[in-house]
């Protein structure tokens, strides 16, 4: 695993928090993208090295939208590079983590995601990126 490829903060209004980033960072976003398959709306920052995700539920059904039910906004997921995910997501289940998605999907940003279950991280949603 590699560094760590951005933040990902759970919103309830994409256009209200993209203000308060925009004025927290002094800098805008550099894209907005809905994941359809995800149902979510994203926005990304890039902060030197460092990117935040804000991720808006776009459905009611949305893994967004259940997390702020539970827990409110705030951060959602640690996301990390890797150069191979299939490698990755197989040296992950050996060692017992519970891989969300065995086959890595597309995710938003050009990049093929796959998530480990916070159960087996002490609590954090890992995500593993790898550049397509
Ligand atoms: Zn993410």
């Amino acid at each position: 695993m590699d560094k760590i490829e951005h933040i990902g903060i759970a919103v309830k209004n994409l256009e209200q928090s993209n203000k308060i980033f925009s004025s927290l960072f002094n800098k805008d976003n550099y894209k907005v993208e809905e994941v359809l398959s995800e149902g979510v709306r994203t926005s990304f920052f890039q902060i030197g090295p460092n990117k935040i995700e804000l991720l808006e539920a776009s459905n009611p059904n949305s893994a967004i939208a259940k997390f702020i039910d539970k827990k409110g906004e705030g951060i959602h997921h640690i996301a990390f590079s890797v150069e191979n995910i299939t490698k990755e997501i197989e040296r992950l289940k050996k060692l017992g983590f519970h891989i969300l998605n065995d086959t890595p999907k597309k995710g938003a940003d050009n990049k093929l995601v796959a998530f480990v279950h916070p159960k087996t991280a002490n609590g954090v949603l890992i995500e593993l990126c790898q550049d397509i």
